[in-house]
């Protein structure tokens, strides 16, 4: 076992250092440390937190701390490459192995891993478990070590899951193979089923199970009944909003047409389908990743593809098709954790639509759920309480309400006091001996002769009819505001079932009062909102706008997503702050050591030009003022000095490695780290003045940031040690 390595734990005081030394962040989010320390201590894990909540960092983090490789297993190979980008522009060395890549790609990748230069595999499950690849990873796990494996979308094991894939299931040949390796798995589904079948599906050892909150407190939720001008409507809807956002119809067709009419009124949209070729389909995603394009219009069924972290509105212009894929799909507003916004755009002509074709279904089982699906679904869009609520009890959990981001919080719908109705309504459920579901619940009160009250002696009851004063409406509305205050229960079976609880009881016995919210909602009329909570000054405004430009040139020139080069979150802050010295850019939430170096120039030279031409004050912000270091790379330490004095013995690089016991990337660490802090070391011992002037050049060229891309850029007669510590010695002079 070697005693030192490159990122060894005991370079940070904390694991908030770590944390904003590699990825610019101060605090944990809410999971996060706790799974950090499990994975540190090779325990498994299950990690269940909502999509935006932070995930990768659960594995990112530990990989960076322990030595090996650490493995991640993803299914989405279009995603891999984004990962790998984000963490090489946070200057962590990481690379993915998949189809997409040609075998002499493939190879120096293989190689690089081998050598230990790579912290992070991404790799896909079917190349993983290959025969052809098993040898190298057999080596690569003997000569380097394994870390740990981290599962991504982990519910890819579960055929409960909505996303089953079947070469998942042979993951449980890791822990065969690899019995020693921790394993991290990670999903965003919200079913206890599903998480029962990943930890049995993986062989999980006892693992310790995270589960957060689904509350997404960043999006505001809102449904705007859908009126005859629905695509006015819709444009009356988007203008507000700034960024990109996603619109979700039911069919390919209007997903067309859509996206037509919208480009036609200027507003840059791309259609996204499964009408559309693979390569369309990947152009359009690239676009709207890129922010090349504003809007993407896509049927729900194509949004699993669909991957951007700041998306600002998702709008579901047709009828989500249940509770569970509309939490899933509104979802993918506001990863990045800024605000955003969603909407249901709801008409009875939707709801028509979607019943028609449950008609079609032949399984009447399957017909039974859908309608009930349907109808959690009208009752979300309809109801007056709090959107959160119904979401979240809708998993399990429990939520007060009166979260001042949704519709009906914020402008809550007149209350008026309905017990006497509601004891009518539960009496006629407990006359009805609680085998009935609503619908029938409302005829007997209203005194319907259909046939199937006559039929079941219904008409002789004593609540028969007592409910004539009231319309179907009213009464529904009183049913489901009755569920939601928990006055009455549910079946869930697909029957929908009415099932008296305590609470109808205490109300029965005239021991609680009911208080019914009146919906105007349905009558047309909606609420105007904030399209974000985060107040701005007007300098502040226009400062992020140039900001979102150097960021998007910045992107372009490397080919990569702006939201890479910095998160919204981030360009906010610098927005805010302005600041002016690169101590005081350090200090922005998302600025590690990477972006520091390569980007906090430019940008803090930006804000300067910025302040000049507003007449804005130039003295740096007082926080900034105190001097510290300009690069605040990890200072050496002990380890590093060792190898200092063996250097100035004159020992080679390998020799110091052999002396020490240490990997030979570990001394070339050292002696850049070292060079990178300014001391002296003889550089032009290890490599040629030539290169070196080769090496200075093309990082002049392509920029400190990645050394692949520096690599790439000079050829393989380059190797990354030479490549490092001429980088070290560059960044000093710089
Ligand atoms: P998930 O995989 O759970 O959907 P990600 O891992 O993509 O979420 O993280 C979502 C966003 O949150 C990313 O932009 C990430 O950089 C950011 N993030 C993660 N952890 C933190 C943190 N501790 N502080 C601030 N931002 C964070
Ligand atoms: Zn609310």
């Amino acid at each position: 076992m070697q005693m030192s390595d490159n990122f060894s734990p005991a370079s940070f005081p904390s694991l908030e250092k770590a944390l904003k030394h590699f990825f610019g962040y101060d605090d944990f989010r809410l999971n996060q440390r706790p799974v950090i320390e499990e994975v540190l201590k090779n325990q498994d894990v299950l990690v269940v937190m909502p999509t935006g909540g932070g995930k990768s960092l659960c594995y990112q983090l530990p990989a960076l701390l322990k030595l090996g490789v650490t493995v991640v297993v993803s299914p989405l190979i279009a995603l891999m490459q984004d990962q790998v980008e984000a963490l090489q522009d946070n200057g962590i060395s990481a690379t993915f192995l998949n189809s997409s890549l040609n075998s002499e790609e493939s190879r120096s990748r293989q190689e690089a891993l081998m050598e230990g230069r790579i912290k992070l595999l991404y790799v896909a499950p079917e190349r993983l478990l290959s025969e052809t690849f098993s040898p190298f990873f057999q080596l690569l796990s003997e000569k380097v070590g394994l870390a740990a494996f981290a599962i991504d979308e982990a519910h890819c094991v579960s055929e409960w899951g909505h996303d089953f894939r079947p070469e998942y299931r042979q993951l449980d040949t890791l822990r065969r193979n690899y019995p020693n390796v921790p394993i991290v798995a990670l999903t965003a589904t919200a079913t206890e089923r599903v998480r029962q079948d990943i930890v049995h599906q993986l062989a999980l050892r006892q693992p310790s199970v995270y589960v957060s909150s689904f509350n997404r407190q960043n999006l505001y939720y809102e449904v705007q009944p859908k009126g005859k001008q629905a695509y006015s409507q819709l444009l009356q809807t988007l203008k507000p909003f700034e960024g990109a956002g996603i619109i979700y119809c039911l069919s390919r067709r209007r997903v067309d047409e859509l996206a037509f009419r919208l480009q036609q009124d200027g507003i840059s949209a791309l259609p996204y389908h499964a009408g559309l070729s693979d390569s369309e389909r990947t152009q359009n995603q690239i676009r709207f990743i890129r922010d090349d394009v504003r809007v993407m219009v896509a049927t729900i069924a194509f949004g699993m593809g669909i991957d951007k972290p700041d998306v600002r509105f998702v709008i579901h212009y047709d009828l989500p098709r249940n509770l569970e894929s509309y939490y899933q799909e509104s979802g993918r507003a506001g990863r990045d954790g800024e605000p955003a916004h969603c909407a249901i755009f709801f008409g009875y002509g939707d709801v028509a639509t979607v019943d028609y074709l449950i008609n079609q279904k032949p399984d009447p089982q399957e017909q039974r759920i859908a309608r009930q699906q349907l109808r959690q679904m009208i009752d979300y869009a309809e109801s007056t309480v709090c959107r959160r609520k119904i979401q979240l009890s809708y998993f399990g959990e429990e939520f007060p309400g009166q979260c001042n981001t949704c519709d009906n919080c914020v402008s809550p719908p007149p209350l008026e006091d309905w017990t006497i109705e509601a004891q009518k309504f539960l009496s006629c459920v407990a006359r009805c001996r609680e085998r009935f579901g609503m619908t029938h619940i409302i005829d007997v009160l209203r005194g319907s002769r259909k046939q199937k009250v006559i039929r079941l002696g219904h008409d002789q009851l004593s609540t028969y009819g007592i409910g004539k004063d009231k319309s179907i409406d009213e009464w529904r509305m009183l049913g489901r505001s009755l569920l939601h205050q928990g006055l009455v229960e549910e079946t869930t079976d697909g029957y929908s079932v009415l099932k008296l609880n305590a609470g109808s009881w205490q109300v029965l016995k005239r021991q609680l009062s009911v208080q019914v919210a009146i919906s105007d909602r349905l009558k047309g009329q909606s609420t105007p909102v904030e399209t974000s909570s985060t107040e701005m000054s007007p300098e502040a405004m226009l400062l992020l706008g140039r900001l979102r430009s150097l960021r998007k040139r910045l992107a372009d020139e490397q080919n990569i997503p702006p939201y890479i080069v910095f998160p919204e979150a981030s360009l906010r802050l610098m927005a805010q702050q302005r600041p002016l010295t690169l101590d005081g850019f350090s200090r922005i939430s998302g600025v590690g050591n990477r972006k520091l170096n390569q980007y906090g120039q430019i940008f803090t030279d930006e804000i300067q030009s910025f302040c000049q031409e507003n007449g804005l004050p130039m003295e740096a912000e007082p926080l900034a003022r105190e001097v510290a270091p300009l690069r605040s790379k990890t200072t050496p330490t002990n380890t590093h000095f060792v190898t200092l004095k063996l250097f100035e013995q004159g020992l080679t690089p390998s020799e110091i490695a052999a002396e020490r016991d240490l990997r030979l990337g570990t001394i070339i660490d050292h002696l850049a780290r070292l060079l990178e802090a300014s001391h002296p070391i003889d550089l032009d011992r290890l490599v040629s003045t030539e290169r070196q002037k080769t090496i200075c050049q093309a990082i002049d060229k392509v920029g400190a940031g990645s050394l692949r891309t520096i690599r790439e850029h000079l050829g393989d007669t380059y190797d990354y040690n030479e490549i490092r510590l001429v980088r070290a010695l560059w960044e000093q002079d710089s």
